[in-house]
Formats: structure tokens, C-alpha cells, sequence
């Protein structure tokens, strides 16, 4: 189904939506763009930049209180509560690498022996309505590891810029269902301008690399200390790569002792921190940030598309690459990986 809806229309879609979904959608905040729950009265910024921090919030909340404990002054069995995600949520203005982030989870946290409820339950009751990028930046590099600027993989509408709005073609049943909305109306000829549009973006990101040797070429560096050496020189441990990547999925669990009540946190965690593997004993796995970057990289282009059918961890957001303060590049050390001779 396709369809057609004005900007202005996309604000009211999102306003409508905020009164029975948990709504989250691009707004400027300061000199950056980032995802917040949207409430009526708030500017949705499509356009200005794509948002520095990943949607992946709206499947993964960098905070999410697991079940509480509450006691009383007697003998009686503390009681245990779930709080499992409830209601529906919908993320207006991710592009197609947040979309496609939340399934590189899905192998991981929906398996037939682990079933992570909390991620499940918001995966099922997420709405995606992703918007097509039309300027990819220099750092984008999607078309090398599957996707593209206008994949609608992961998404349930997706929407093409063209004139004062958006071409929106329906993806799943529950697209269909937005669609039907009378702020929608028919797409006529517009629908070719958009396959223009997405067409050109696709060209303007150029020759994609090819990263298929990447898996083999970085298992054969892994004890190459030297190469890990050289390419984490520049790196100060700040995590900021992992919290910006809408495919890295590691958390941490803490108990909060709120006297006689209690409650189990979840947050992301950091596998670039020297704490993420310190063990109670004293001894650290990944003691240098060169063991650390093997990891990260290693993680994403080499051990998991090994075991989850040559799929790389990676959308290509270009993320973690414009936000490192130290300008490392993970495309750099892939390739360097694949260039690399004894
Ligand atoms: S590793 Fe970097 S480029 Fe790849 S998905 Fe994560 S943030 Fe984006
Ligand atoms: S953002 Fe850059 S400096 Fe910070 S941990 Fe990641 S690679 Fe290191």
C-alpha cells in the first residue's frame, strides 16, 4: 500500500499517536538531534542531521527496571513484581540502520533457549515508520553490508521524502493500518518521484566495499597484538562508539537497594570500558584497549556473522565514526584487517 502525507500531516500522525503509544521521533536538542519521547506541542527534526544516538531505545531502553522486590516489617516472603514492558510504542523517523539494528537481536535475545521477555514484548509492540535518507554522509556505508539508504528491512512504513511530504509505502500489516488514517491521502504520481529520490541517494554513496573476507581476514589477526596495538593507539576508552550504535546489544544489571523495597536495573553496558570484563578475582580477559577493540571489531565483522549466516552486527550507520572524539574509523580497521600480509 502506498501513500501519501503532508509534513505538516506527520506531526499530527505523531501527535495522534502520542495519546495511546509511547511515541519516539527526532528533536533538536541543543546543537544535536536525538530521540525523545514525543509529546504534543514538540518539532519532529527529520531532516537537519540524522540523530547522533541510534533509536535503539525503543526496543532496548538504556534504563529499564527488570521486577521489584517489596518488603514489609514482618516474616512474611518478600514479594517479587515483573514489570514487564507494557503498552505499544512507535518510532517515528529512524532511518533504515535503526530499523535494521533491532534485528541483529533477534539470533541473540529470541532464540529457542533464551528468550529475553523484556526485549521480545517491545520488538512485537514496536511501530517503525522510517524515513528514506536522501543525503547519505561520507560516513554512511550501509550499501556495504547488505542494506541502503531507502531499506525498508525492519521497518513497518517506510516514508520518502518528495515536495511538502512523504511518499509512505506500507510494509506490514500494521503499516497498512497507519496507512488507512485520513491524514493519509492517495500517492498518484508522486510514488515515482520517491523511486527517483531513493535512487539517487543509492547512487551518490558510490561502490560498496566488500567486506565478505572481513570474518576469516580478522580471525587471523587475532593474535596480531601488534596490528590491535597500532589501530587502538588513538583510543581513550570513553564507550562513546557503543552507546551510539543501534546494534550493540550488551547490558549490565544492578540492584538498587531502596530499603525495605528493591529493584533490578538494566542498562547498556560498554564492552570498550576496562571494567566490562574485570572479573572479582582481580584478573581482566581484555586488559588493554587493544583487547577491547579486537572485541568490538572482531564481534561485528568476524564471530557473528560466523554464527548467524555471514550477517554482520553492523548496519553501517556511520555512527560510531562520527562520534569518537579521536577520529577511529571501523571501516579503516576492518579493511586494514583484509589488506593485512605477514
Ligand atoms: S558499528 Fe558503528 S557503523 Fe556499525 S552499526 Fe554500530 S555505530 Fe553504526
Ligand atoms: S568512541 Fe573512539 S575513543 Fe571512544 S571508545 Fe570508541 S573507539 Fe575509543
Amino acid at each position: 500500500m502506498e501513500k501519501f502525507i503532508t509534513t505538516t500531516n506527520l506531526t499530527r500522525l505523531a501527535e495522534e499517536l502520542a495519546a495511546n503509544h509511547r511515541v519516539l521521533a527526532p528533536v533538536a536538542t541543543g546543537c544535536t538531534v536525538t530521540f525523545r519521547r514525543f509529546q504534543p506541542g514538540m518539532t519532529l527534526d527529520l531532516h537537519s542531521r540524522m540523530a547522533a544516538v541510534s533509536a535503539k531505545a525503543g526496543t532496548f531502553p538504556q534504563t529499564e527496571t527488570l521486577f521489584l522486590v517489596k518488603r514489609d516489617t514482618t516474616e512474611k516472603k518478600p514479594e517479587l513484581i515483573e514489570t514487564l514492558p507494557q503498552g505499544k510504542n512507535v518510532v517515528i523517523g529512524g532511518r533504515p540502520c535503526d530499523a535494521r539494528g533491532k534485528l541483529m537481536f533477534d539470533p541473540v535475545y529470541g532464540t529457542e533457549k533464551i528468550k529475553d521477555l523484556y526485549f521480545l514484548q517491545r520488538r512485537e509492540n514496536t511501530i517503525f515508520i522510517t524515513l528514506a535518507c536522501d543525503r547519505p554522509e561520507t560516513t554512511c556505508f550501509c550499501h556495504s553490508v547488505g542494506s541502503g539508504p531507502a531499506d525498508p528491512t525492519g521497518s513497518d512504513i517506510l516514508l520518502t521524502l518528495v515536495g511538502d511530504g512523504y511518499v509512505a509505502r506500507a510494509m506490514t500489516p500494521a503499516g497498512e493500518d497507519i496507512l488507512k488514517l485520513s491524514l493519509f491521502t492517495e500517492a498518484g504520481d508522486k510514488g515515482k518521484e520517491a523511486d527517483a529520490k531513493n535512487a539517487k541517494a543509492r547512487e551518490m554513496m558510490g561502490q560498496p566495499h566488500d567486506y565478505s573476507s572481513a570474518p576469516a581476514t580478522i580471525l587471523a589477526r587475532f593474535d596480531d597484538m601488534d596490528f590491535w596495538q597500532a589501530q587502538a593507539a588513538k583510543c581513550i576508552s570513553c564507550g562513546a562508539c557503543t552507546y551510539m550504535c543501534p546494534t550493540c546489544y550488551c547490558f549490565n544489571i544492578t540492584d538498587d537497594d531502596l530499603g525495605l523495597n528493591s529493584q533490578r536495573i538494566r542498562t547498556w553496558d560498554n564492552c570498550m570500558s576496562h571494567t566490562f570484563t574485570l572479573e572479582g578475582s582481580g584478573h581482566n580477559p581484555r586488559s588493554t584497549k587493544a583487547h577491547r577493540l579486537k572485541n568490538r571489531v572482531g564481534h561485528k565483522f568476524s564471530y557473528y556473522p560466523d554464527l548467524h549466516q555471514g550477517v554482520m552486527a553492523c548496519c553501517g550507520c556511520g555512527r560510531c565514526i562520527k562520534q569518537c572524539p579521536v577520529g577511529i574509523d571501523i571501516r579503516q580497521i576492518v579493511k586494514a584487517a583484509q589488506e593485512y600480509s605477514e
